[in-house]
């Protein structure tokens, strides 16, 4: 049977946490603001569903009166897509599950800002981006036996047709349960169980 797999964006492909910081020093430097500043507070941004919260990039540049389009085109532009955010293997990791099936990153957040992190990921480009403010469980109940890779712990909140694999990319503490510290990892996981 074919692999499907669907792919966490923050904290598994995408180094989140490298990322703010980099990105504001990155709009700061070409749009005059004070980058530390605005990057302490994107609290003030965070929108809240049932489900989570996520930061809304967008609603903060406009709150500073900068275009979303001047502004994510400059950075798709930047150094910042070089690869630099996206975790190491994620471009073999790609091959070879599309060698096997079809990988689409289902991510948790506000549309546009997901979107342009995905971009910074070289290793996603052609790879569809899928965004949700809602429940991940509920968009996989009927999509079949597929796979998740996050780095949120779901195993218990999913569907029985969505296998998971848990992704611990920064060496965070797995609390005795199994956990993929790589996407080399994730390879050997899936075809122990396929
Ligand atoms: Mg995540």
């Amino acid at each position: 049977m074919s692999l499907v797999v669907y792919l966490d964006l923050d904290r598994t492909a995408y180094n989140t946490d490298l990322s703010g910081r980099l990105i504001w020093q990155e709009i700061a430097n070409n749009f005059g603001v004070d980058g530390s500043h605005e990057y302490d507070r994107q609290r003030q941004f965070y929108v809240y569903s049932d489900a989570s919260y996520a930061y809304d990039l967008s609603a903060h540049l406009l709150d500073l009166g900068l275009s979303t389009d001047s502004v994510y085109g400059y950075l798709r532009r930047s150094s910042l897509a070089d690869g630099r955010l996206e975790y190491s293997g994620l471009a073999e990791f790609v091959l070879w599950v599309r060698g096997r099936g079809e990988i689409k990153v289902l991510t948790y957040g506000v549309d546009d800002y997901q979107r342009l992190k995905a971009s910074l990921c070289p290793s996603l480009n052609g790879v569809e981006i899928i965004t949700t403010l809602g429940s991940k469980a509920e968009y996989l109940a009927n999509k079949g036996e597929v796979w998740l890779i996050d780095d949120k712990f779901m195993a218990n909140d999913l569907p029985p047709n969505v296998r998971f694999l848990w992704m611990l990319q920064d060496g965070q503490d797995a609390a005795g349960r199994d956990a993929c510290r790589s996407f080399a990892d994730a390879v050997k996981a899936i075809m122990a169980l396929q």
